[in-house]
């Protein structure tokens, strides 16, 4: 029987996992270390410790590592090689991810790169251009964000950074050969502003890198209206909407700074106008995963491919500075359950499921990417 790597897959990301110091050794060095461009999905803090952003199991499957020193899931290097144990018994084979040469490197005016970007999964260029929310500042965030703490946490990223630098990272890492989408992403304040910056950051890529439409996705405050045309004006492929609670009584309730700017019904009427700007396909709705019933996280996933959105679903990580710091998320099996119910959802909507602006190489934080990937291997219908 073959190994079941999605279902290994859920419970790393539910249950978190520890690694040995041997196995630790050549992270931050010669494979990619986390640095903190937004969230931190650890269960604990690690402020002085470097460790893996992510890594892969044989079968190419992206696992986000999510420390937790209490997890039965642990990695140790045996005979050179690293290999994932549950308790005592062995799992399988794992690999870290090579460091990018361009985290060594610095702008031309002197600023360390790995600090304006970073790589997530193994082919996604972040840039997080705003590390602020105004939400935080009327207590209203939403109840699993950790942003504020994240950034005291590890002050690791710089806060602003420099447009023309942002384009110089996007060129070098792109011609690197790591790259092939972008993701750009910041926490919510004045949405003109916002607008500006980000069509300015699209267009200062697209000089440094020569391409014509960068392939990836900008991910700002909800964009309505005029604004969706300027951001596929500046020259991205995609565009996402964090959407994050399927559910409008929860929404509010899980997000009640973010639910009185945009409701869930705007969000709708939003994402159907982008999807008409866009295409089938290229808009992203981020969905948290496991802070809902199965049966209306599905209802989402229902409305949203028959509109021709894609979901990206996050399995929830009840992390450090949240406010539902210290709960746990349902177990792997309910994600399994439901994730496969998506799929199916999403393969019967006929919705576009393209690699084009996000695959599962991108992040290793959702299922989605990973079954719809190997049902359609599969050639299931
Ligand atoms: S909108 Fe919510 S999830 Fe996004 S940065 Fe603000 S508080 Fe965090």
């Amino acid at each position: 029987m073959s190994t079941d790597y999605i279902k290994i897959k859920a419970e790393l990301l539910v249950e978190g996992v520890r690694a040995s110091n041997q196995a630790l050794r050549d992270v931050g060095s010669k494979f990619k270390e986390q640095n903190h461009g937004l969230f931190g999905w650890d269960f604990e803090n690690h402020i002085d410790t470097a460790l893996p952003d992510d890594f892969l199991l044989p079968d190419g499957t992206v696992v986000q590592f999510r420390l937790n020193s209490r997890s039965k899931y642990n990695i140790q290097e045996t005979s050179g090689e690293l290999q994932l144990f549950c308790l005592e018994d062995k799992i399988c084979g794992v690999q870290w991810i090579n460091r990018p040469k361009f985290y060594s490197r610095k702008t031309s005016s002197g600023d360390e790169m790995i600090k304006i970007g970073q790589i997530g999964g193994e082919d996604c260029l972040f840039f997080c251009y705003q590390n602020y929310c105004s939400h935080f500042s009327s207590e209203e965030q939403c109840l699993f964000c950790n942003l504020v703490s994240t950034s005291q946490a590890y002050n690791s990223v710089l806060k602003k950074k420099d447009i023309e630098s942002i384009g110089e990272v996007a060129k070098v890492a792109w011609d690197e050969g790591m790259v092939n989408h972008i993701l750009l992403t910041g926490g919510c304040f004045s949405s003109q502003k916002e607008t500006e910056l980000v069509t300015d950051i699209v267009k200062t890529i697209r000089k440094h890198t020569g391409l014509e439409r960068i392939p990836g996705t900008v991910l700002p405050s909800p964009a309505k209206n005029d604004d969706i045309i300027k951001y596929y004006d500046s020259g991205i492929k995609a565009i996402g909407y964090s959407m994050e609670i399927w559910d409008e009584k929860l929404y509010n309730a899980i997000c009640p700074g973010k639910s009185k700017t945009t409701s869930h019904k705007e969000f709708l009427v939003q994402i159907e106008k982008a999807v008409k700007i866009f295409g089938n396909g290229n808009v992203f709705c981020v969905l948290v995963m496991g802070l809902e019933p199965s049966d209306t996280f599905l209802n989402g996933i229902k409305t949203l491919s028959e509109i021709g959105a894609s979901i990206v679903p996050f399995v929830w990580s009840p992390n450090p500075g949240s406010k539902l710091a210290g709960h746990r998320a349902p177990s792997a099996e309910w994600y399994i359950n439901t994730i496969y119910k998506a799929a199916e959802i999403v393969i019967k909507s006929g919705a576009s499921i393209s690699d084009e602006n996000h695959c599962y190489r991108c992040d290793g934080n959702s299922l989605l990417h990973d079954v719809l990937r190997n049902q359609l291997k599969n050639g299931s219908n």
